[in-house]
């Protein structure tokens, strides 16, 4: 596998990648566009000026308030009217301009849709031994009492080379402390980050050998408390399932061994003493030799579950004929042992369903119906019900029932409510995970109702075709 960069070194880069391209977008606007923008606004600002002014002429104390505003918006001021003028702030360009240049502007002004007009790139010469300068000039004709009044308002226009290579050298700087932060903030990131990751990680080496240890972890976020809790739990359930695996080799040990034991003394017995060749001894080695049978059946079928999914050979079948033919099964045994089998049957449908399989579902159900009664009036049903669009199958005992703490564990493989082994008549025990796991594969709900002392009911319902 190609070996991925940590996560720390990436952090660093994307961190940076992104500070990289906001540095250059601001570079790029301020070094393209802030001409632009200067222009732009110094435009603006003596238009705003001129219209304000124009309002203020004619006021007793206009001299003043234009002075005032002249200074505060850093440009000059000339008030023209009848040839009269006037011209406010220190070393004003306005004040040099000779009578022809002032009504050449009044013409082309007067000339305009509303009477003002901005004039970029004015060259203007204060006296012929200096250089021309570029100003920006705004004009507003108007008249007070038939009086023609012009307000111009002129800024120099400052080149901006000077400011933008001083903008670039300082950037350089920025740029520089900018990417250091970056690579510490990355750095410290990493750190919250990276510190439990590493804390997990060496940590669920143990967990194999249920070993996770979740206070060795310091958690820097709630993600990583929930991590640590989902890893503290599997710890938990692998400590569970090998206690669990250790007590289900017991009890299957001791199936094996007790009708191995019995198959040995009663063929021992068989040879030893003809006279006891008879039908019955011999049926007790055929019963017990069925029985390990069906366990190592049931001990491969466990076995293959967990190795891969269950693979169904799923066909139409008559419910009633399969729920019949269980009851068969079962019949003879139950009336040797003075148990009341019953079976009730609902309506005649067809199921999907693969009939080898859920058979051994509902043996499992029967043969636990026989297990856990130690009542004197044994009674079982093997019947479906209509169960809204379903129809339920079920197995009923009115034997000892099952706690309703033990409800929703007696599905887990190797859950067993009573500690105590027993030896059961019919299969393995390992029924129930069993049943569960063949109920899932085929997508069936499944369940039990059930009162302590009183009776169990489990089901499973299918849809019919
Ligand atoms: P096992 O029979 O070996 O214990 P199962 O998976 O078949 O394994 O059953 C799990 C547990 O569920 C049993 O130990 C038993 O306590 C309980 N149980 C199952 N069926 C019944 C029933 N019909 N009545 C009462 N308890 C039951």
């Amino acid at each position: 596998m190609k070996r991925k960069s940590s996560l720390r070194v990436q952090l660093v880069v994307i961190l940076l990648a992104f500070v990289a391209g906001l540095l250059s977008l601001v570079y790029f606007v301020q070094t393209t566009f802030l001409d632009d923008f200067y222009k732009t606004n110094k435009i603006k600002s003596i238009e705003n000026v001129g219209r304000d002014v124009a309002t203020l002429v004619g006021d007793s104390d206009m001299d003043e308030t234009i002075e005032h505003v002249a200074m505060s918006n850093e440009v000059c001021i000339r008030v023209v009217s009848n040839n009269e003028s006037y011209s406010y702030t220190g070393a004003c360009t306005l004040r040099g301009l000779d009578n022809m240049t002032i009504n050449r502007i009044a013409n082309e002004v007067a000339n305009t849709e509303n009477s003002e007009k901005l004039f970029d790139n004015f060259h203007y010469q204060r006296r012929p031994d200096e250089k021309p300068e570029d100003v920006y000039i705004f004009a507003k004709l108007f008249e007070i009492n038939t009086e023609k009044v012009m307000v111009m308002v002129s800024s120099g226009i400052t080149p901006l080379n000077a400011t933008i290579s001083t903008i670039k050298s300082q950037y350089l700087i920025i740029a520089g402390v900018v990417v250091a932060m970056t690579i510490v903030l990355a750095l410290i990131l990493s750190r919250f980050i990276v510190k439990p990751i590493k804390q997990i990680n060496n940590e669920s080496k143990n967990l194999s050998k249920g070993a996770y240890d979740g206070n060795n972890v310091k958690p820097s976020s709630e993600e990583f408390v929930q991590l640590n809790t989902t890893l503290i739990n599997a710890n938990e359930d692998i400590l569970k399932a090998e206690k669990a695996k250790k007590e289900l080799l017991g009890n299957v040990s001791h199936d094996l061994r007790t009708p191995l034991t019995m198959i040995v003394g009663y063929g021992e017995m068989i040879r030893d003493l003809p006279e006891e060749n008879n039908e019955e001894n011999i049926n007790v080695i055929i019963d017990e030799a069925k029985r390990l049978s069906t366990l190592v059946d049931d001990l491969i079928d466990i076995s293959k579950m967990d190795s891969i999914s269950v693979e169904l050979d799923r066909k139409p079948s008559d419910i009633n004929q399969l729920l019949t033919s269980v009851y068969h099964q079962y019949e003879l045994y139950c009336r040797n042992q003075g148990i009341d089998l019953k079976l009730q049957l609902s309506d005649a449908i067809e199921a999907e369903l693969d009939e080898k399989r859920i058979r051994q579902v509902l043996y499992n159900f029967v043969n636990n119906a026989l297990n856990y009664n130690d009542k004197a009036d044994k009674q079982i049903i093997i019947g479906s019900e209509k169960n809204g669009e379903f129809y339920r199958i079920f197995v009923y005992d009115n034997g000892e029932g099952i706690d309703e703490k033990d409800l929703k564990n007696i599905w887990d493989r190797y859950y067993k409510v009573d500690k105590q082994h027993r030896r059961h008549h019919i299969g393995s025990g390992i029924g129930l995970s069993l049943a569960k796991e063949l109920l899932l594969a085929h997508g069936f709900n499944y369940g039990v109702d059930s009162k302590k002392g009183e009776y169990s009911k489990f089901y499973f319902d299918v849809k019919a075709l």
